[in-house]
């Protein structure tokens, strides 16, 4: 894959970009070395006011950062801008708790292991590996870098090949707001030299946000040399409506659960899933609603779905849509591409899915929607289980009881009670099964990268 800005609105090449070679990739890596040897020698206090510095940076260029999302990987606007406040409140949470977040952890009793003093302290790992998505560009880089040099790491980023402009952007962000050289930059290299760095000594750890194919991948390699990883994959979270639920509410959250960023989001709802008694009321409903989207040119404030990022994805979700026809899905809304230039494709909801549609099993990576009915909760419970992926799940209930029920009986790293799964930088994020594991985020997002070590003193 070329590493190039193709804006998914129009199809156009709008810059292609050399790839770094090994010589260059080298002197990164040495860089990220030194930087660490730098980086640690410093405080909490020097990394909080950087990572505020780095914040400012962010609002004080968003115009232009925005539309450099939009251009890149096509998401509406409003969406973009969201999207670098949110990555900007991500760094000043880190810089407000990192510290406390990594305190000394002093054993109370101490004479239990034959000590006068035992604790646990946490040190930086070293230089981490971040192989990074398109879909929240800056967001998901952002979410790993903010903990991992609050911590005292330094970070390389391997971006997607088609965000290589804002790759380049952070390269440079974290210097800027103060980080000494080396603290965090970008490779600009194809995913087939990604294992070298793994291999490469000076680099202690991978973290991987992505698809399953390219996590497995990236865990071997990682495994091979012993090093740690945290996997960020796939979803395919279900969206589980009861009869109690606020419908109202339950179908608004439901459409821009599935829709937010084109419909490309990990933890976007992918799976409706609808007690009978509420099921005809709630589909024709949400199809509604769906139908009612405005797609348009990302850039137009009015546009609430824009293209899906690549051509490929576009041309996966179609083929995804049409296996599920093909076998006997009933179309409520969508089912195509719209007449027009870029790599849109028409919000989309499916229902009467067979078992043997693929996408019942698949995660389907843009605004396409599937529902199922269910006769009761065990049977909504089991057919929000029958996925492979188990990253986060939403359900809707008013009845306390089966709240606590399905907070126990969903298989996933998150449950959103009458709400839509989003991630902040207060709660821990990631997944289980084939969704990864390690968690992202909160205070167990900045221990991933860390040395628990245990101190015991005689
Ligand atoms: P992707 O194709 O897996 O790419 C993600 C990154 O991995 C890119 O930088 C890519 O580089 C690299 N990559 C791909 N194959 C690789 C390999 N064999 N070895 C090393 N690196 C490799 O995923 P995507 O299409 O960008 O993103 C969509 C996927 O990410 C979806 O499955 C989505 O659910 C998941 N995702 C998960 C989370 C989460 O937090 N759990 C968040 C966002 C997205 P190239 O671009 O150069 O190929």
């Amino acid at each position: 894959m070329a590493i190039a800005t193709i804006n998914p609105a129009t199809g156009a090449t709008e810059h292609e970009f050399e790839p770094h070679g090994p010589e260059e990739v080298e002197r990164r890596i040495a860089l990220a070395r030194s930087g660490f040897e730098t980086l640690k020698a410093t405080t909490f206090a020097d990394r909080a006011a950087w990572l505020r510095r780095t914040a400012d940076l962010l609002d004080a260029e968003i115009a232009t950062t925005a539309r450099l999302l939009v251009v890149e990987m096509g998401k509406p606007i409003a969406q973009a801008e969201a999207e670098i406040r949110k990555s900007a409140k991500g760094l000043r949470f880190y810089a407000d708790h990192a510290e406390a977040f990594l305190a000394d952890e002093p054993l109370g009793d101490p004479a239990a292991v034959g000590a006068s003093r035992a604790w646990t302290r946490y040190e930086p790992l070293g230089t981490v590996l971040a192989v990074m998505p398109w879909n929240f560009p800056v967001w998901q880089a952002l979410r790993f870098a903010a903990p991992a040099l609050a911590a005292g790491n330094t970070g390389l980023l391997k971006h997607a090949s088609n965000v290589p402009q804002t790759a380049l952007y952070l390269d440079t962000l974290f210097e800027r707001g103060g980080f000494p050289p080396g603290a965090f930059q970008a490779l600009l290299i194809g995913s087939g030299a990604v294992n070298a760095v793994i291999e490469d000594e000076r680099v202690h750890a991978v973290t991987l946000t992505g698809s399953e194919p390219a996590g497995r991948a990236v865990a071997a390699a990682a495994g091979a040399q012993i090093k740690k990883t945290v996997l960020e994959l796939g979803g395919s979270d279900p969206f589980v409506v009861l009869p109690s639920a606020d419908l109202d509410a339950a179908v608004a959250t439901a459409v821009k659960a599935r829709t937010v960023n084109n419909g490309q989001s990990c933890i976007a709802a992918k799976r409706f899933i609808v007690h009978t008694d509420v099921y005809d009321e709630f589909a024709a409903r949400f199809a509604e609603a769906v139908a009612a989207l405005v797609v348009g040119d990302p850039l137009d404030p009015a546009t609430e779905v824009g293209p899906l990022a690549t051509e490929a994805g576009r041309d996966e979700l179609a083929e995804l849509v049409d296996d599920a026809v093909a076998k006997g899905a009933e179309v409520l809304a969508g089912g195509g591409a719209p007449d027009r230039p870029g790599w849109y494709y028409t919000p989309t909801v499916l229902a009467g899915l067979g078992d043997d549609a693929r996408i019942v099993r698949e995660e389907a990576f843009g605004p396409v929607a599937t529902l199922y009915r269910a006769q009761d909760a065990d049977d909504a419970a089991r057919i929000a289980n029958q996925t492979t992926f188990g990253l986060s799940s939403s359900v809707w209930t008013n009845d306390a009881d089966e709240q606590d029920w399905f907070i126990r009986r969903l298989d996933a790293g998150a449950v959103f009670v009458n709400g839509m799964t989003v991630s902040f930088p207060e709660l821990p994020f990631g997944g289980v099964k084939d969704s990864g594991y390690g968690r992202e985020l909160a205070a167990a997002g900045i221990r991933e990268f860390t040395n628990l070590k245990t101190v015991w003193k005689a």
